[in-house]
């Protein structure tokens, strides 16, 4: 068990510290683009710039590598935030380079998320984002007073408003998307978590009882039945075979259950106990009546060859049934079942009582 979560976070780590490389690989192609673009404009200022960031990034692969994940976002961000202003500095607000410092926010709070889901402190994303929004207004007093040290055509002021725009756009949307979709992914493997049995893929009992509680609600229950399903001696199966024998069987009769009960509500309700739940004007597979339905359940198990690591195994489950009446809790329809799955142990198992 320890090992399998061991093995799962280092599968989430990997996922996150690729994510990691992939900006850093981003990075050094835009500012290798911005390199070719300085060298053949002629501002020398932010060819020199550029070399330096060139080198930055080169350096920060290392500073991934040893996860000094707070050190890195912070010498990103200074890497970026002197970089644009310089650019605006050198060629004035038309270029677009301070859209840099907007895109600057989602990619710092992309750092953060990933930094704690390796493990590491947060990278202080608010007030990384905060300056990051500081430094755009500063910038924006700054060109109101002063005049661009460069001049260049305006068809290519134009054109690098459209490459900036453009980049900007594209890392907003991977990152955020990123983001959102990791988000949703989490909760759905969180929520299935809360609500499902992960050995055989059933719902669990918390979820069963919920869905009870808004049948209720809905249709006071009326008509419907309830069966508690007990493997007879399981215990024996993982005392003679071992537990990883009596899990396999405990997945092989939940699917029994699920193929034979056809889409009937149904769950693991602990250890070796399965709970359906049915109405009694809607049977499937054939079966007329919920007393059909569960004995078809009884003998498919019955009737099955458990094969484990080339061992046939049989067993056989036994069944307490009860019909919801009127005002009876859900606690009380679950404890009149299980009374009738106790007679039912006590007389012999492997059968159905009602
Ligand atoms: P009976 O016929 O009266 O129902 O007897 P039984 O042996 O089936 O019932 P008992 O309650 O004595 O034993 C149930 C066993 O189920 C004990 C427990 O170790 C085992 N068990 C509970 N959950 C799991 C599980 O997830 N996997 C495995 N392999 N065994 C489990
Ligand atoms: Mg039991
Ligand atoms: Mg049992």
């Amino acid at each position: 068990m320890t090992m399998n979560i061991k093995m799962k976070n280092t599968v989430n780590n990997r996922t996150a510290l690729y994510a990691l490389y992939a900006l850093e690989a981003m990075m050094m192609v835009v500012h290798g683009l911005f390199l070719i673009f300085f060298a053949c404009t002629g501002v020398r200022l932010m060819l020199t710039v550029n070399i330096f960031s060139l080198l930055v990034y080169a350096v920060s692969f290392l500073l991934i590598k040893r996860m000094y994940l707070t050190v890195y976002t912070a010498v990103v961000f200074l890497e970026v935030s002197i970089h644009m202003f310089l650019s605006v500095l050198c060629l004035g607000w038309g270029y677009g380079f301070q859209l840099y410092f907007l895109v600057c926010v989602p990619v710092i709070f992309y750092a953060d998320y990933f930094s704690v889901k390796l493990g590491h402190r947060h990278v202080h994303g608010f007030l990384l984002s905060v300056a990051s929004g500081l430094l755009y207004f500063v910038t924006l007093v700054y060109v109101r007073y002063h005049e661009p040290l460069y001049s260049l055509d305006n068809r290519i002021e134009y054109v690098m408003l459209a490459v900036n725009s453009l980049v900007v756009i594209v890392f907003s949307t991977v990152f955020l998307g990123a983001l959102a979709r990791t988000a949703t992914n989490t909760e759905a493997k969180l929520e299935r978590q809360a609500t499902h049995d992960m050995l055989t893929g059933m719902s669990n009992r918390n979820y069963l009882i919920e869905q009870l509680g808004v049948l209720f609600e809905t249709e006071h229950l009326k008509d419907y039945w309830l069966a508690i399903l007990d493997i007879d001696d399981f215990k024996a199966i993982n005392d003679v075979y071992g537990h990883n024998c009596g899990d396999y069987v405990l997945k092989s009769v939940a699917k029994l259950i699920q193929k034979n009960s056809g889409g009937m509500i149904s769950c693991r309700w602990g250890g070796e106990e399965f709970l359906l739940v049915g109405h009694e004007g809607v049977t499937k597979g054939g079966a007329k009546t919920s007393h059909e339905v569960l004995e078809r359940i009884r003998r498919a198990v019955e009737e099955n060859d458990f094969i484990y690591e080339g061992t046939k195994i049989k067993l056989t489950i036994t069944i307490g049934m009860a019909s919801h009446t009127d005002e009876q809790t859900i606690d009380e329809w679950i404890n009149i079942a299980d009374m009738k799955l106790y007679s039912g142990k006590n007389s012999g198992k492997n059968r159905l009582v009602v």
